[in-house]
């Protein structure tokens, strides 16, 4: 089945049309790296900070001037990043198998390293913050499966889970998942979308993201439907814009999904891998930063990310 194209999108229903500037282009702002990973915006500053995971550093992208520049290296491999809703960063470190918040003062805490039965995890691979203030994290393997990511290391939780850490105590709230990814909420919080990239390990294994309903004690889920399925590689990270559609990594592309329905609306093609995309420009939020491989890219749409401070 032939696609219509307009410049680097493509529409897959008329929807589509309405958000996007079909005279945007897409930006090359930074390239040279290994795995770009993990972008994270802080509006007050106009910057992205964003991974490269092998590398074993965090970088900045500036939006003003245009400069990147290197963040903290190492990282402790850190992959998975996100700014909580009094802006402060929050990161998923592989290698030391954490999640850690970067104060106002610049000092790290660790928020929490320990799963049940004061088992380490595996490796904290994506974050999400609610309004409650409540942490919501995947821990697949993919951080101790080789040296490549983090250190080469034993599952010693023995699952592949998604955590809640609210109010200093860690809940679990999925553990059927293969290799749980990317996660993001609907804008009103009542539901969670969470990537399943089992596939990488199993042939045949899930390349989906699941949907689920957030319980009223807000620490359960319930549910968990595959939302929408990856027709080429695996989806990874995803971010929601303001209507509750979805904006993810879907190999070499940007794919874009109805959050009620699941329909893909379209696409944006990309000449490299991307692993995950996040809304930034300012406080219009309508600049979408895409995390490819060796680049980070960035292209101007009609949409504007889900506010979450
Ligand atoms: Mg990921």
């Amino acid at each position: 089945m032939s696609v219509e194209c307009e410049g680097v999108f493509e529409i897959h229903h008329d929807s589509f049309r309405s958000m996007v500037s079909t005279v945007s282009t897409l930006h090359r702002l930074y390239t040279g790296l290994t795995w770009a990973e993990g972008p994270a915006y802080f509006p007050a500053l106009r910057t992205l900070v964003f991974s490269d995971v092998p590398e074993n550093r965090l970088y900045r992208y500036d939006e003003c001037n245009g400069q990147t520049s290197i963040f903290r290296s190492p990282s402790n491999h850190s992959n998975g990043n996100t700014v909580d809703r009094q802006g402060r960063l929050i990161t998923c470190e592989h290698q030391t198998r954490r999640v850690t918040r970067t104060e106002h003062n610049g000092t790290i805490t660790v928020l929490v390293d320990r799963a049940e039965n004061n088992k380490r995890f595996n490796s904290p691979n994506d974050v999400v913050v609610k309004s409650d203030g409540s942490i919501w994290f995947t821990d697949p393997t993919y951080g101790i499966d080789s040296d490549y990511e983090g250190d080469k290391g034993e599952n010693e939780v023995g699952g592949n889970l998604v955590y809640c850490l609210k109010d200093g105590v860690l809940h679990v709230v999925a553990r059927d998942f293969e290799q749980p990814n990317g996660l993001v909420f609907s804008p009103d919080e009542r539901r969670l979308y969470i990537v399943d990239t089992g596939g990488t390990h199993r042939r045949g294994g899930p390349a989906h993201i699941r949907v689920f309903d957030v319980g009223e004690d807000g620490v359960s889920l319930t549910g968990g439907k595959v939302f929408a399925k990856c027709p080429h590689g695996f989806y990874d990270g995803l971010r929601i814009d303001s209507t509750g559609n979805i904006w993810t990594s879907a190999g070499e592309g940007v794919s874009c999904y109805d959050g009620n329905t699941g329909t893909l609306l379209g696409r944006i093609r990309v000449p490299e891998i991307v692993a995950n995309v996040c809304f930034g420009g300012g406080p219009k939020q309508n600049v979408l930063y895409i995390c490819a491989t060796t680049s980070l890219y960035s292209i101007r749409l009609a949409v504007n990310g889900c506010k979450t401070f």
